[in-house]
């Protein structure tokens, strides 16, 4: 029996997440990330596509691109969820450092669109990195998927949002000037994403660290926590690397 495998992506995933800080653990807990599937040819053609039209949601097989595929794997690891310390089987848990790593998200689905040669599909909700490969799309099916009295383990109920999340007003400005048409939803996902807390667990052993920087889209966006808050300090281009 082979068993090795070569897959080519399907399409790239072309999200707001252009840097691995800041993006959601899961698929849906920031709705407000607007991605597409930008299919490669031959899948590139609305045909590969009819009856999706009926599905809300789609599942998503990905390549863990960065640095996963070099860095190997470990037996044990230490999800986020369990802040950090406590460690669990790399089978027992969704990191992106596995075996294989593939990686499953399950995500709204808004139809494809075409602009010139590009087809693409509209997809909300997806945690996945700028640039990450597709291997596949598939409807999710709600009768096979969605198991009501599923138990989830150390992951059982969904994260609550940390932070209550404000903008300064300078940060108001600079987000109207970004997203002028409101296209990007760039307020609302900002505050989704830090709501959050996208700190690696072990920040709460370094209560005293509390300004903090991440990138959305080609922005950097600036942050601070005070108390149970988290106040957007500013929201600008990223500065060219020289
Ligand atoms: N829903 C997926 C992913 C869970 S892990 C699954 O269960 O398989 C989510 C983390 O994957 C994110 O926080 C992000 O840091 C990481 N990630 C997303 N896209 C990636 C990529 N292309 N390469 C490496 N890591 C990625």
């Amino acid at each position: 029996m082979n068993r090795r495998f070569e897959f080519e992506p399907i399409g790239l995933c072309r999200s707001p997440y252009t840097d691995k800080f800041g993006i959601p653990r899961q698929p849906r807990l920031v709705t407000a990330a607007e991605a597409r599937i930008e299919l490669l040819p031959p899948y590139d053609r609305e045909e590969a596509f009819a009856g999706l039209e009926g599905f809300s949601h789609v599942w998503l097989l990905f390549v863990f691109h960065q640095d996963c595929l070099q860095a190997g794997w470990r037996a044990q690891v230490r999800p986020p969820r369990l802040g950090g310390r406590d460690k669990v089987g790399v089978f027992a848990s969704r990191s992106p450092y596995r075996p294989n790593p593939i990686g499953i998200s399950a995500v709204a689905q808004h139809g494809l669109e075409r602009q010139g040669k590009r087809l693409m599909l509209r997809v909300a909700g997806a945690d996945l990195l700028d640039g990450t490969p597709i291997l596949d799309i598939k409807p999710y099916v709600p009768y096979a998927d969605a198991i009501a009295d599923a138990e989830g383990g150390f992951a059982n109920a969904r994260p609550q949002a940390r932070f209550q999340v404000n903008f300064s007003e300078l940060t108001q400005h600079q987000i109207a000037e970004q997203d002028a048409d409101g296209r990007l939803r760039l307020r609302e996902l900002i505050e989704q994403v830090i709501a959050q807390d996208p700190r690696p667990g072990y920040m709460d052993r370094y209560p005293e660290r509390r300004e903090f920087a991440l990138q959305l889209y080609a922005l950097e966006i600036q942050w601070r926590i005070e108390a149970e808050r988290a106040l957007v300090t500013s929201v600008r281009p990223m500065q060219r690397q020289s």
